[in-house]
């Protein structure tokens, strides 16, 4: 079968490699109808993540259909759709009972990257049960893969962890798809104001499409006198991180009013100040947190109802025999105006 793999920091290739079997009893393997690219495979490609071995097919989302499952999976068979979570969950561990399936024991964040992944025609996935979810009849299957990853990562790692509320002052930092996922999760919350913040104009274009109130280039440097003016020298309620660069963390504890929440969800690679001789007595709270997953069944009740319109994230479609052109579109993303990009197999 074609993947896309990993072949050490800045390498990759579209291959042929053996189509996966099952290994475990627990295993089904699916037959990808459409994937997508991910900034964190963009880390990976990078050399920043160093669990991920040379020889690895990358991807952690997507959709497919059910190709053969092993004999204890009981809540699917061939031929259903599936969306496949980017979170491996075997639901019984310390770990997964409470919730914080990231962290599972015997998963957690493992396709494309401690085991293959989802850019290739099949992938096998372990702990099926509790790591797929059927995709319910009539849905828009686009909208479908913005389930395995980033509307949950915006709605835990942002929303949720941030408390965003009724009338709250919210302030993304980073207009990407995650800040974006973000902003869309956070107005089913009613915030008073949603602020984005990017470097990249045509990405706060989208922004104000999607429904953000204010809007700030930040490449000038003043992003914090322009939030602090905005709010009457107040801040926000609410920071969201959505980039994982020192600047824009700064930013979040620059901005950040008494009582505020900010809540991180970039992927940092080097340390960041934390300025606590400020912040001490401001009643802050600082949360980081890697998608758990926890919440991708109501986020798809959500879209099914029409709440919910992900498939706005979307830039680029391709074929998955295009993923070489898919990662060079995704990859110069300002220059692009790239988004999510899709990636289908038929
Ligand atoms: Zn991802
Ligand atoms: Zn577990």
């Amino acid at each position: 079968m074609n993947a896309l793999v990993y072949q050490g920091p800045g390498k990759k290739n579209l291959q042929n490699m053996p189509r996966p079997a099952l290994q475990d009893a627990a295993d089904a393997i699916v037959r990808i109808t459409k994937t997508t690219i991910c900034g964190t495979d963009l880390h990976i490609l990078k050399g920043d993540v160093p669990t991920v071995k040379e020889g690895r097919i990358l991807g952690h989302e997507g959709i497919g259909i059910i190709e053969e499952v092993g004999t204890s999976v009981t809540r699917f068979r061939k031929g259903d759709s599936v969306i496949i979570s980017c979170i491996t969950s075997c639901a019984k561990c310390e770990y997964c009972r409470r919730g914080m399936c990231s962290h599972c024991e015997q998963g957690g964040w493992i396709l494309g990257n401690t085991i293959d992944g989802t850019q290739a025609e099949f992938v096998r996935i372990p702990w099926a049960d509790t790591s797929l979810l059927h995709i319910p009849e009539n849905a828009d299957t686009e909208a479908m893969v913005m389930l395995s990853d980033i509307l949950p990562t915006g709605y835990e790692c942002g929303v949720l962890n941030g408390c965003v509320k009724p009338g709250d002052i919210v302030a993304i930092i980073g207009a990407g798809p995650i800040g974006l996922a973000t902003l869309l999760t956070a107005k089913l919350y009613t915030p008073a104001d949603i602020i984005m913040i990017d470097v990249d104009d045509h990405r706060l274009d989208v922004a104000k499409r999607f429904g953000a109130t204010k809007l700030i280039n930040s490449s000038d440097g003043k992003a914090m006198s322009r939030i602090m003016t905005m709010t009457h020298g107040r801040g926000v309620d609410v920071a969201i991180e959505a980039v994982g660069i020192p600047a824009t963390f700064s930013l979040c504890q620059s901005i950040i009013a008494p009582g505020g929440h900010i809540a991180n969800i970039g992927v940092h690679g080097e340390s960041v100040p934390l300025h606590l001789e400020t912040l001490w007595s401001q009643n802050i709270t600082i949360t980081t947190r890697l998608v758990d997953g926890v919440t991708t069944q109501l986020l798809l009740k959500t879209i099914t109802s029409g709440r919910l319109l992900p498939t706005q994230l979307i830039s680029h479609r391709f074929k998955l025999s295009e993923v070489m052109s898919a990662y060079e579109t995704f990859g110069n993303a300002a220059r692009e105006q790239a988004l999510k990009v899709i990636l289908t197999n038929d």
